[in-house]
């Protein structure tokens, strides 16, 4: 059996009932089989993939905390500081209640290579709680991100691990942990990112993973001869990665026609009204229902549909697996040119195959949502000069790497003979660096 179906295997058995893992693992490993096959007896020596697939460290805690009537709760918390071999552990914290220890590596998995893919000094790590924080009240939010803090913080430090937001957990969230989390250690420094511009946030931090999506998707379509403007852009979720997307992509002079939550999704034919957009969720934090409350001749739908609609880009920007082979068949069979991973795998593993064997341009998100995380290493780095740069500076370094990220993805992938696929260039242009810096360090 050859070194990747042995380590695949191996994955399967030893962590069991972790299906999102697996499929992290595999995909990865799958695409990096020319790469590994080239050192399958150095690597196999050394243990290489048994390494780059169990996680350094897990935490995993009790987070008590009271409700408003006074009743107590018990969630889950957990920290995986999955590899640190080229930087301080780096990764967001999400709270959704479709949290589980699983969840938390696969995406800790996936940060590995896409921090690596930066260019910046960042390890990976992820963390997060299976904490609901729809329908709280705002001191149910402290109370929960306080008792979240006072385990959290034995483990983390700016040098050392650094988590930031992602799912359930924004600038109102950080916000509470970083005052926890300086009350009890009593140090003033860069633990968190994705913090507020008064205590030491970077400009472009809110806008940039949705920005950096659509630097990296023009230049995708750029370099095979595609000019973003004017084309028709679905996008699913509107959240934080979502909205700035959307922003971004009109600014580029497209058009973007939809919009997803939990409950439902919307189709404006003549173009999302951003601000009504901006207002439902991030100043109501309301469903996306009301929309049409704004925008009468918009369509509202309730459950899943964002990919039946004709487009030419199509950016999955909400959760794990949202886009199925069933919904990749739909996009081809309507012209879609390019998809573009805003989510952390949103794609699940036969859609993706569908859509590359299909011609479609695929940015996978380690590669395509890599700018939220690049611009939380800004914010450290400014953090650490005790200075903050202005948005322009911050956002011309966020499109460099970007752009880059995109050209190093390609020249990967040329180079081990799959022009144009995207996946395995990025695998493998994060994956050298790791192991170039843990074949450095010895065996650890
Ligand atoms: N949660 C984001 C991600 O998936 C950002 C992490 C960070 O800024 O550390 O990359």
């Amino acid at each position: 059996m050859s070194y990747v179906d042995e380590v695949i295997e191996a994955v399967v058995k030893k962590n069991p009932a972790e299906p999102e893992f697996h499929q992290a693992v595999k995909e990865v490993l799958e695409s990096l089989r020319v790469v590994i096959e080239a050192n399958e007896e150095k690597f196999r020596k050394d243990a290489l993939l048994e390494r780059l697939t169990e996680p350094e460290r897990v935490f995993q805690f009790r987070v008590p905390w009271v409700d408003d009537n006074g009743q107590v709760h018990v969630n889950k918390g957990y920290r995986v500081q999955f590899n640190g071999s080229i930087g301080p552990y780096k990764g967001g914290l999400r709270f959704h209640p479709s949290v589980n220890l699983g969840i938390i590596k696969f995406l800790g998995f996936e940060q590995v290579f896409k921090n690596s893919l930066t260019g910046l000094p960042i390890g990976g790590g992820k963390g997060g709680s299976d904490f609901d924080p729809k329908g709280k009240s705002d001191r149910e939010i402290m109370a929960f991100c306080q008792s979240f803090m006072t385990e959290l913080c034995k483990y983390i430090g700016a040098d050392t691990d650094v988590p930031a937001g992602d799912i359930g957990v924004g600038a109102r969230e950080i916000g509470y942990m970083f005052g926890q989390y300086k009350r009890i250690r009593s140090v003033y420094e860069g633990v968190l990112t994705g913090k507020g511009l008064s205590y030491g946030g970077s400009l472009v931090r809110t806008e940039a993973t949705g920005y950096g999506l659509l630097y990296f998707t023009k230049e995708m379509l750029a370099m095979n001869g595609v000019d973003i403007a004017g084309k028709t852009v679905a996008i699913s979720g509107a959240g934080n990665v979502a909205i700035y997307a959307a922003e971004k992509a009109m600014q580029m002079g497209a058009k973007v026609v939809t919009a997803s939550d939990s409950t439902g999704w919307i189709y404006d034919a003549e173009g999302i009204d951003l601000a009504a957009l901006k207002e439902i969720k991030e100043v109501k934090r309301a469903r996306l229902s009301e929309y049409k409350a704004y925008r009468p001749n918009a369509e509202y739908h309730e459950g899943k549909g964002v990919w039946s609609v004709k487009c030419d880009i199509a950016l999955p920007c909400a959760t794990q697996n949202e886009l199925h082979l069933e919904d990749a068949k739909t996009l081809v069979a309507n012209g879609c040119i390019a998809v573009a991973e805003g989510a952390n795998m949103p794609t699940t593993l036969e859609a993706t195959e569908y859509l590359l064997e299909n011609g479609v341009l695929f940015a996978p998100g380690k590669a395509s949502n890599a700018g939220g995380v690049a611009t939380s290493a800004l914010e450290m780095s400014q953090n650490s000069e005790r200075l903050s740069w202005t948005f322009e500076e911050v956002d011309e370094k966020l499109q460099n790497i970007m752009v880059n990220i995109c050209h190093n993805a390609a020249a990967a992938a040329e180079k081990y003979g799959v022009k144009g696929n995207y996946v395995v260039g990025a695998n493998i242009a994060g994956f050298e660096k790791v192991v170039d810096a843990m074949n450095a360090q010895g065996i650890c």
